[in-house]
Formats: C-alpha cells, structure tokens, sequence
C-alpha cells in the first residue's frame, strides 16, 4: 500500500452512459451573464414581489405550533397535507380522491416529474413531448432509458393586424396520431404551457385523450400553472376527460400555486395502480419532504378551500394581478417593435424579435441560432434578460422556430416599469 504513489489519479471514466448529451443546461449560462450584464431580469422564470402574507403567516404558526413538525413526519406526504390536497382535488375533478393512495407529496413539481419518469419508463420505450417543453422533460426521460419523441405546435398565422395569441401554437391531429405507436409509454402534456403560455382547449385535450386510450398510453399532466389563466379561460384537467382519470398522474406545485417557488413543495395525484409505483421510487430517493413547509402549504390550502371562487381567494387574487403585468409588458414590448404572443396562462410570454436582425452582429463561424444571439445581445446591450425560446426545443428542431425570446412578468411593479423604461428608451433611440 504505501508504494503507492500519493496523488494517485484515477483513470477509468467516471460519467454514467446515463447522463451522455444531457450535461449542458441553458439557466447555468444565462444566469450568469444576466448576473453580470442585466439591470432587470425577465429571464428566469420566478416571482420577486413578496409571498401572501397568510403563506407567512402559516409558516410562523408551523414553528410555534408543535415541535414535532422539525421532525419526519409520513414520507409520502404529510397527513394534513395530503388530507386537504385530497379534499381539493376531489372538489376539482368531481371524484373521490383518497389521500394516502391517490396523493402522493414531493419536493416540488420537478422530483414528481423525476419519479414518474423513473416510476413507468423501460429502456426502449418512447415518451412524447410536445414542443415547446419545459426543458428538464427531456434529460429526465433519457436518464430513465427512455426515448423522447417530439411533436412541435406549429404557429398559425393569426388574423391580420391582431397580435398573435398563444391559442395560435397548435398541434396537428394527424401529425400527432402518427407518434403514437405500441412503443409509447407515455404522453407529457403541460398545460398551461411554458414557455408559451398556452392554455389547451377541450378540444386539443379530448384529442390527446383518444390516442392515449386508443394507444393505452399514460399521460404524465404538468399542471403546475393551474391557476394562472387570464381573460375568463378555463384550465381543463386532462384526468377529468373519459378514461383518462385511470391512466394520468397530476403534477402540481406548491411554488406556482403560493407564488413561493423556493418552498419546493409539490404533488402527484392519480390512481393508486399508478402512484404505487410512484412512491417506490420516491421511497428509494428522496424518501421525505419538509415537514414544516408541507404544514404551512396545507393550511393555506385549508384557506382556499374555504374561500373556494370567492374574490379573497389567492387562486381569484393572483391571475388578475398577473394579467395586468402581462398586459403592461405587452405594452412595452409592441413600442419597441416586438410581437408578444399574448399568453392565455402562465407567466412567461414569448415575442418575435424578427425585427431586430439588422442590429445584431453575426457571430463568424458560430452555429449559435439568432435567438441566443439576441438575447446575449440584449442583455448586453440594453441590460434587459429574457431566454432564447429556441432552448425549449429538441436538439433536431432547434433551429424552428429562432425568432423568439420568453418573459416572465410574475414581477414587481417596479421591475416590469423598469423594464418598461428600458423598453422606452430602446424606442427613442431606433427612432432618433
Ligand atoms: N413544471 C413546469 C412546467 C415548470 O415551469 C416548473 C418550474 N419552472 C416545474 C415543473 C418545477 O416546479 P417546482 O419548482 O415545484 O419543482
């Protein structure tokens, strides 16, 4: 032993074959140059106005209360968490919703995501993905073994001189029939959608709904921006549609849904044949989520129950306030000669920055599309971060579409009129 040398390196490959092609990740990159050249940043999508202050209030009442909340409390989700979620979901989905084998509590939407994912897909089997995703879908799907199969939502030219609408990204039925086959473990659906903001019609879902029960496929439904939708639309949950409560898992987040995201509370909800499997990864992973984050997110959601559709309630409060920072992003956006496509959810919002081609330099021998180029260009340039759409795609479609960049408005007031001046002066000086 001790002929050794001392500073021994190893040699043999230390990476997993799992995680080949899915190292990068845009948020490492953009971060950091928002951090340095930014003076608002639109780019990463999380609220910076403060939390409601019953979300604080409950979490001073969870410290005082009781100290056993410091301690573990049942691994697959806190007793009253998942007793009030069960309530909830019940209410929504008009069905009987038992809380300890159809819920199931995770650390945020992203390990609900992780464990469905590692819970149903076999080397081999393919997951469709609908294009723009939301870009962990992907990695997450080939860390499993699985093969992602991507179907994009093609924008529709909208009617003259209106302003595009993210109802405009659609899917094509035949297209989307012909990504089914007996190899499809699974569809992703998400909606409403980010980055776009698209809030899928009954219509598109009952559609998605026929192939899955034609193709006995699952359906793993992002809904973590359920109740950020504006202008009087309605969110359908896909599980509701017929013969899809039996093969979809519902994924939820206490960080979307309580403007909170550094709480990473989340859920799954879904039939017990399916979350069985669900909690044996959870169980062998993460195991245990915080218990005194579940007791304050199961208060408020105590609150909302009571105040189920009333004007005080924080799921009628926050889309109205959202869709007026929508509306003066929007503003800003067409001054300066952008085309937002106005978002019917979430609170991200893409624009066409096609506008701009002339003003941004051409990087020689560089492969970068125009919408990453733009943005660094913006950032630099103008101190304004926002994230090129292209990096919601699939590597094969990355240069479909290039002419967008994504917001997010969930801000301040102040940081949107910051943005807002910016968006200003960007004007006067094209003009001058
Ligand atoms: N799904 C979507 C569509 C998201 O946008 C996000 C967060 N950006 C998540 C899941 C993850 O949510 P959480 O913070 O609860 O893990």
């Amino acid at each position: 032993f001790l002929s050794l040398p001392l500073q021994a390196k190893m040699s043999r490959p230390v990476q997993a074959r799992r995680l080949e092609g899915i190292d990068k990740n845009i948020w490492v990159e953009f971060v950091k140059l928002a951090a340095t050249y930014s003076k608002v940043n639109l780019g990463q999508g999380f609220p910076d106005f403060p939390v409601p202050d019953f979300l604080q209030e409950a979490l001073r009442r969870a410290l005082g209360e009781n100290h056993m909340l410091h301690q573990y409390t049942r691994a697959f989700g806190h007793p009253p968490l998942v007793k009030v979620l069960a309530q909830f979901f019940g209410k929504l989905l008009g069905r009987e919703i038992d809380p300890m084998s159809n819920v199931m509590v995770t650390v945020g939407a992203y390990q609900a995501l992780f464990c469905c994912f590692q819970a149903f897909v076999d080397e081999g089997d393919e997951v469709i993905i609908i294009e723009p995703f939301f870009d962990c879908y992907m990695p997450m799907v080939k860390m499993a073994g699985g093969t992602p199969v991507f179907i994009p939502l093609r924008l529709k030219a909208p009617k003259d001189g209106k302003l595009m609408s993210s109802a405009d990204w659609q899917l094509d039925p035949a297209e989307l029939a012909s990504k089914f086959s007996a190899r499809t473990k699974a569809i992703v659906i998400n909606s409403p959608n980010n980055p776009l903001g698209k809030v899928f019609s009954r219509g598109e879902l009952e559609l998605i709904a026929e192939l899955c029960v034609k193709h006995d496929t699952l359906c793993i439904s992002d809904e973590v921006y359920e109740w950020l939708v504006y202008d009087g639309r309605q969110h359908i949950r896909i599980a509701s549609l017929p013969g899809m409560w039996d093969r979809t898992v519902i994924i939820g987040s206490a960080g979307k849904t309580f403007s909170a995201t550094g709480w990473k509370v989340g859920w799954t909800v879904g039939p017990d044949r399916l979350l069985q499997h669900v909690r044996t990864v959870h169980q062998n992973s993460v195991y245990h989520c915080a218990t005194i984050a579940q007791e304050a997110v199961a208060q408020c959601f105590q609150r909302e129950l009571t105040l189920y559709g009333k004007p005080d309630s924080y799921f009628v409060q926050l889309p109205r306030e959202l869709q007026q920072k929508r509306d003066l992003l929007i503003q800003g956006l067409v001054a300066v000669g952008m085309k937002p496509v106005i978002p019917e959810g979430t609170y991200f919002l893409v624009a066409d920055i096609s506008e701009f081609k002339s003003d941004v330099p051409d990087v020689p021998n560089s492969d970068e599309p125009y919408d990453y180029r733009f943005a660094k260009w913006m950032m630099k340039n103008k101190g304004l971060a926002a994230i090129p759409l292209s990096a919601f795609y699939s590597e094969a479609h990355k240069n479909s579409p290039t002419n967008f960049i994504r917001f997010c408005f969930a801000k301040e007031e102040a940081t949107l009129k910051a943005a807002n001046d910016i968006l200003q002066k960007w004007k006067q000086e094209k003009s001058s």
